[in-house]
């Protein structure tokens, strides 16, 4: 069954709430409100075999912050957040313009539920430009396309796929390629990605429950990992669990407690020389 929905400004969605979907999953593990009883169903089933899905989800959120704040106080002022998710506060925009109110971001992400809640992810600063793309990453030219109205290419972009390309298995080196010869000198590539490294079974067991739920998911080993990022730079810390990466002191994203195993996604950035 489909429900539709019609936003404010006539966008018609429609989205199937009786299939589980990855971002209503994960907004669950984040203790959101934007799931359905298919989506707790499936994300139990995950918990239960996964007990790090909480841990990995928040690990993976304050790393998106933490990258954030460092790109914008390094001077970049473009921002291209692909598979964003289901906002939560504060969302990359947010962060982004309190350091660099003029900074100009698109979010991208292929469930229409996102779409639904674009509205609190375009409420940017004055001087700030904020976009929502519908797109799937595995059309990296027509995404591209879609956000150059609003992002120059010619200027650097931090570009971040956050627990995405673990979602488009077998594609994911292709797609990151495709997307990082569009990026001109001076751009990051910001990454996270599940990786078996840390908690092999039980990250085989999540592995079993999303396919056999309908979504296919890969991990990667920290040599795989470490391949999306060929020819650019990468800088400190390295490849890392993601609580490892230049952790801050801040309460809000605070999540050096979360052992490499909780975390169990490795993270980077890197930039284009
Ligand atoms: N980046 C966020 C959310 C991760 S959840 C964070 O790190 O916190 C993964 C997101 O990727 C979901 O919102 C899901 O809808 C999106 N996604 C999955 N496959 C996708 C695809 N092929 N194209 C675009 N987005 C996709």
């Amino acid at each position: 069954m489909t429900t539709a929905g019609e936003r404010t400004d006539g966008v018609e969605v429609s989205l199937d709430i009786h299939l589980a979907h990855s971002a209503r999953m994960y907004d669950f593990y984040l203790g959101g409100t934007t799931n359905f009883p298919a989506d707790r169903e499936a994300a139990g089933r995950a918990l239960a075999v996964f007990p790090y899905a909480r841990s990995a989800a928040r690990a993976n959120r304050a790393f998106m912050r933490r990258t954030t704040r460092r790109l914008a106080e390094a001077g970049i002022r473009q921002f291209l957040d692909i598979g964003t998710g289901i906002p939560t506060s504060p969302n990359l925009h947010e962060v982004a313009q309190r350091t660099a109110p003029d900074a100009a971001v698109v979010y991208a992400d292929n469930d229409p539920i996102v779409l639904l809640h674009a509205q609190a992810l375009l409420r940017g600063t004055e001087q700030g430009v904020t976009a929502y793309v519908q797109a799937d990453v595995r059309e990296p030219d027509a995404l591209l396309e879609a956000a150059a109205r609003t992002l120059d290419f010619d200027r650097p972009i931090a570009l971040s796929m956050n627990a995405l390309l673990h979602f488009v298995p077998d594609e994911a080196h292709r797609i990151t390629e495709r997307l990082k010869s569009r990026l001109p000198s001076g751009s990051a590539l910001v990454m996270t990605h599940l990786t078996p490294d840390f908690a092999p079974d039980e990250t085989a067991r999540l592995i079993q429950v999303y396919t056999a739920a309908g979504t296919p998911v890969a991990a990667c080993t920290s040599e795989e990992f470490g391949r999306f990022f060929t020819g650019w730079d990468v800088l400190d810390p390295g490849i890392v669990a993601t609580p490892r990466w230049n952790p801050s002191p801040d309460a809000e994203d605070d999540t050096e407690h979360i052992t490499d195993a909780g975390a169990s996604c490795y993270g980077a950035v890197a930039v284009r020389p």
